[in-house]
């Protein structure tokens, strides 16, 4: 599996998808990307090193993504990220939480300001459609409002080609994403082990009328594939 890359276009910035505990949540209907994870502590840090040296600082932008929130990632691991900071003038960090995580944030930001760092935090949402994210895809967020979850979250992710979804909702989930975050990134649902399935006419919907809309905007991200960041994948 491919765990560092570089993205060039669209906010600029390396990207390393390290490993930790594990998503704690791990109900999400539509999700098996919760089993890259490890218990044991020490393997996960000797792996995210070997990762974080690869990290040149090249835009002072870093995302740090792992399966769950980042505070499921090991103290020595969360301590290198600090030094890597340091050490390659990064000055803003992209991590990732899940609502359940979200009273660790405010820890790590303050932790992460400490040493000049700016933690920019993304959440994934799937879709303002609270009961259809928290009853059919049973993502955990309480029914949260767009404004409860911008208290927390700067950007926020949106799953897009699922049984349901219309050219209408889906352009409604994005604009309520960037009306409250700074960025969003639209995944596209993708076969997985989990009996959701990607459904093609809702697919077909959006390449053919949401994508050309935001393709070019800079502040949205889509990923045709989930390995389009370049880390994922076998
Ligand atoms: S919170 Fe994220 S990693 Fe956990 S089950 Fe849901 S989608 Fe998967």
């Amino acid at each position: 599996m491919n765990r560092y890359s570089v993205i060039t276009e669209k906010n600029p910035r390396e990207i390393v998808l390290l490993r930790g505990s594990g998503c704690k949540w791990r109900k999400c209907s539509f999700c098996d990307y919760h089993l890259d994870f490890s218990c044991d502590e020490e393997e996960n840090f000797q792996l995210n090193k070997k990762e974080l040296a690869k990290v040149k600082g090249t835009y002072g932008n870093l995302e740090t993504i792992n399966s769950g929130s980042f505070c499921d990632l090991d103290e020595q691991t969360v301590e290198e990220i600090l030094r890597i900071c340091g050490q390659r003038h990064i000055k803003r960090l992209h991590i990732e939480c899940h609502w359940q995580d979200r009273h660790s944030l405010a820890e790590i930001r303050q932790r992460f300001a400490g040493a000049g760092v700016e933690v920019i935090v993304k959440m994934g949402v799937e879709t303002f459609d609270a009961a259809f994210r928290d009853d059919v895809l049973l993502k955990g967020m309480e029914h949260a409002k767009p404004r409860e979850i911008a208290r927390f979250a700067d950007e926020v992710c949106l799953l897009f080609g699922l049984t349901g979804q219309t050219e209408r909702s889906m352009r409604g989930d994005i604009e309520t994403g960037l009306a409250y975050f700074r960025r969003v990134c639209v995944n596209l649902m993708t076969e997985n082990s989990t009996p959701i399935k990607p459904d093609r006419q809702v697919m077909t919907v959006f390449e053919k009328q949401i994508y050309p809309q935001y393709r070019d905007n800079e502040r949205v991200d889509i990923l045709l594939e989930n390995t389009d960041f370049g880390v994922g994948g076998e």
